[in-house]
């Protein structure tokens, strides 16, 4: 068993702490380990403290069913497919909110010479998503065999490794993405202060993160799936987010929610449930509440002529770089 080491606020540096829930890692529930989820009492920032060494977490990738590598591996239960199903419809969701914003707020260059690093693009759909759009297309990937694979099976030109390789590089980027990325790393400030140097004056950064401040959030508490400890050591509501990007230079200007994060959450959250509970037998009273609480959660999350809430599953939120 890994011995877990204290953290302070990823965004204030503050180490006076609350506890938030304990959670459990949904891969090792037979451990019956618990992660202490904490907010800190300077700035309310909710992260995981104590955290296994940075050294050592990746090993807390390695489970076979961990989702991101789902395309690389042959067999598929029926809750992967399902997974594959959401993916889709994600992507083409991701490629049309991107059209609508650039299209709005960013439309001054034309598309074809518009260059998009996509930062732990995984296997790299959603740049191939965005190739076939028109974009000129890039991607970062930590994990080798995921950076192998999208450069084989979609002749996308992905570099194997971290963000720090992006402080090493000159090239400059229209857009970057992080689809949930920022919520895993250890040292955020940091990369996000990289980040901004490889943004082109008037570019943009698109953060995606699951919502701490979501109804489902709320609801779940130590079972939300998107708690998923150790992996995600942040967990960011609208709020913190913003506070932390213009600590580096970005500005808020836009967000929306991935909607499908809803019921994946919901779902997933229940299924948690059930598998700590032991009780098979409850799945259609759980079905049921997994949808009302999803439901909620999306229309919480929505933009409405009257509410502007950040009740969603999650944040999909583009920041402008500052000129300094
Ligand atoms: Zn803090």
């Amino acid at each position: 068993m890994i011995d877990c080491e204290p953290a302070s606020c990823p965004i204030c540096g503050g180490q006076r702490t609350a506890p938030y829930c304990d959670a459990p890692d949904r891969f090792a529930l037979s451990s019956e380990r618990l992660y202490a989820i904490q907010h800190c009492l300077q700035c309310g920032m909710i992260y995981l403290n104590p955290r296994p060494p940075e050294a050592k977490s990746g090993q807390f990738y390695e489970h076979a069913d961990y989702l991101p590598f789902a395309s690389l591996t042959a067999k598929r239960s029926a809750l992967s497919r399902l997974y594959e199903f959401v993916r889709r419809a994600n992507l083409r969701w991701k490629r049309q909110v991107i059209a609508n914003f650039w299209q709005q707020n960013a439309g001054r260059l034309p598309l074809a010479t518009c260059h998009l690093l996509d930062v732990g693009c995984g296997t790299g759909e959603f740049l191939m998503e965005m190739k076939n759009a028109g974009w000129t297309v890039e991607g970062l990937e930590r994990d080798e065999r995921a950076a192998a694979w999208a450069r084989e099976q979609h002749q996308i030109p992905v570099a194997a490794g971290g963000v720090e390789q992006l402080a090493a590089s000159t090239q400059q980027y229209d857009l970057i993405t992080l689809w949930h990325v920022l919520e895993h790393l250890y040292h955020p400030g940091q990369v996000l202060e990289m980040i901004v140097k490889r943004l082109r004056d008037n570019g943009w950064l698109l953060v995606a993160v699951p919502n701490i401040a979501g109804l489902d959030a709320r609801v779940y508490k130590s079972n939300w799936i998107a708690l998923d400890a150790p992996r995600h050591v942040s967990h960011f509501s609208l709020e913190s987010l913003s506070r932390l990007a213009s600590k580096h230079g970005l500005t808020l200007r836009w967000w929306r929610q991935l909607p499908l994060d809803a019921f994946f959450n919901a779902f997933m959250s229940e299924k948690l449930i059930a598998q700590r509970q032991g009780k098979g037998y409850l799945w259609p009273l759980r079905w049921l509440r997994a949808f009302a609480v999803a439901c909620a959660s999306y229309v919480g999350g929505s933009h409405t002529p009257f509410s502007y809430a950040a009740y969603g599953a999650s944040l999909v939120c583009f920041f402008e770089k500052s000129r300094r």
